[in-house]
């Protein structure tokens, strides 16, 4: 288990003060003008050997993502984006950071922006965070009063912040259509590549980052490179804010040590599965998008990105929605085509069509009423989506799909019997 003088995020759960001053005192801006004297290449190079890798899902590593950013101007000005958007059903940890540690965040912006020779930040956050952006938006004040951002500030790197605030769309996380978004256009993704180091915000490079991923880098800095990937297991290094949803006894946020066990995971923090570990169902391992896995398959499962893999899943957000066995787990994975149906953007048709295909499908499996062979199809439709759209969006939606026929088609099969079984029974008896 991840020892206090490790964790990162000492204010996540609010007991401590949010203010600059609050911030400072738990070590914020410390020394922040003397890493950007040890220059660009500094940075990005500890960044890369501290094995961060993004935290927004997909897990990129993020100094390498940095260094793509151009090392001499074109002309064009550079700008770092940071996607506060957090919208995948489960994932609520840039919510507690922009709560409770906003001040990590804005520091981080300035050095990763630093880094990568960007004139600005813009910060986008999801709609619905209100009381985050205005927390954020505080933030941001007060450093610029403090001459910490901001034109000749104290840290000798000229650096504005903008806070811009989406309107509840879930595509607008998607990194190309958030910039679509801050462009003011209808937040439909673009293709890539050309990836947004060589066109991004206005046609200019720029690197979208998940505020975790920004949030942490002050201190990584600060504590070098060694000590961040000394915690976890190569590969899957660092500290990681959790997400505790579902049927644990006390759902919650905690930074852990990458590598944690599942089992660890939700006994030390979430006080054990509701009911006992014998009423474990199933486990979505890290926000909607990922397989559900099995309950009795969690029971050695390492929580990282090589461990969900192990597991034919995907570490994600690191969003853990916990089901016991009060759950419908056909009912709720149809709840989950429902929504990426809602959210889909459209644009490409396997998506568009897919996705409303295999929530009617799914909402008869629900009820049993269906053949037992269109299980089979629905799988076969889930792989013609997956890989076959623009975004992301459309794998987010086949990958539930696939882990619910893969971990619980006997389920699935016993609905279509029992339905079978009912309909049978109904029939009218025809008298000669
Ligand atoms: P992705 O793998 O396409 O890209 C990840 C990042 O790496 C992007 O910034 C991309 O530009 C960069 N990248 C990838 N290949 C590159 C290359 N060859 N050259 C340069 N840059 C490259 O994934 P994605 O679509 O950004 O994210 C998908 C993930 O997002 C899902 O797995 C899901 O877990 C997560 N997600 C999170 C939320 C949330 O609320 N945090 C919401 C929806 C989805
Ligand atoms: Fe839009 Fe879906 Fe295509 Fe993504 S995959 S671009 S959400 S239609």
């Amino acid at each position: 288990m991840l020892q206090d003088k490790d964790r990162i995020f000492t204010n996540i759960y609010g007991r401590f003060d949010q203010s600059l001053a609050g911030a400072m005192s738990r070590g914020a801006w410390d020394g922040t003008k003397g890493l950007i004297e040890k220059g660009r290449d500094w940075i990005i190079n500890e960044m890369k050997a501290s094995g961060l890798r993004g935290r927004g899902g997909a897990g990129f590593p993020t100094g390498l993502k940095w260094s793509f950013m151009p090392k001499q101007s074109d002309g064009r000005p550079s700008y770092l984006v940071v996607n506060a958007d957090e919208s995948e059903p489960g994932t609520c940890k840039d919510r507690d950071i922009l709560r409770h540690d906003p001040h990590t965040l804005v520091e981080g912006c300035l050095l990763a922006g630093f880094a990568m020779g960007a004139v600005a930040a813009y910060i986008y956050v999801r709609g619905e965070f209100i009381r985050e952006r205005e927390a954020l938006q505080r933030a941001i004040d007060e450093a610029y009063e403090a001459k910490l951002i901001g034109k000749g500030n104290k840290n000798g790197y000229d650096f504005d912040i903008y806070v811009h605030h989406g309107a509840g769309a879930y595509i607008c996380g998607e990194e190309t259509a958030l910039l679509e978004s801050l462009e003011g256009k209808k937040g439909q993704p673009r293709l890539k590549p050309p990836f947004p180091a060589n066109v991004g915000l206005y046609g200019c490079p720029t690197t979208v980052n998940n505020v975790e991923s920004i949030a942490v880098a002050p201190t990584i800095l600060r504590r070098g490179a060694a000590w961040f990937s000394s915690i976890g297991r190569p590969n899957n290094v660092g500290t990681k804010l959790f997400m505790l949803v579902g049927h644990v006894n006390t759902p919650c946020t905690v930074e852990e040590a990458m590598g944690i066990t599942f089992r660890e995971l939700v006994e030390k923090h979430g006080g054990g599965v509701r009911g006992g570990w014998d009423n474990l169902l199933a486990v979505i391992p890290g926000g909607a998008s990922c397989p559900v896995i099995k309950g009795e398959d969690m029971a050695d499962a390492i929580m990282d990105f090589d461990g969900m893999r192990e597991k034919k899943s995907s570490f994600g957000t690191a969003a853990v929605i916990v089901m016991d066995k009060s759950t419908d787990v056909v009912k709720a994975i149809a709840r989950l085509a429902y929504f990426f149906k809602h959210e889909s953007c459209g644009q490409c048709t396997p998506c568009r069509e897919g996705t409303g295909w295999m929530w009617r499908v799914m909402e008869r499996l629900v009820r049993g009423e269906a053949q037992k062979r269109e299980i089979d199809m629905l799988l076969d439709v889930t792989k013609q989506i997956e890989g076959h759209t623009i975004c992301a969006l459309g794998d987010a939606a086949a990958w539930p799909i696939q882990g619910l026929i893969r971990n619980f088609r006997p389920e699935i099969e016993r609905r279509i019997d029992e339905f079978t079984r009912n309909a049978h029974r109904a029939e009218p008896v025809l008298v000669a």
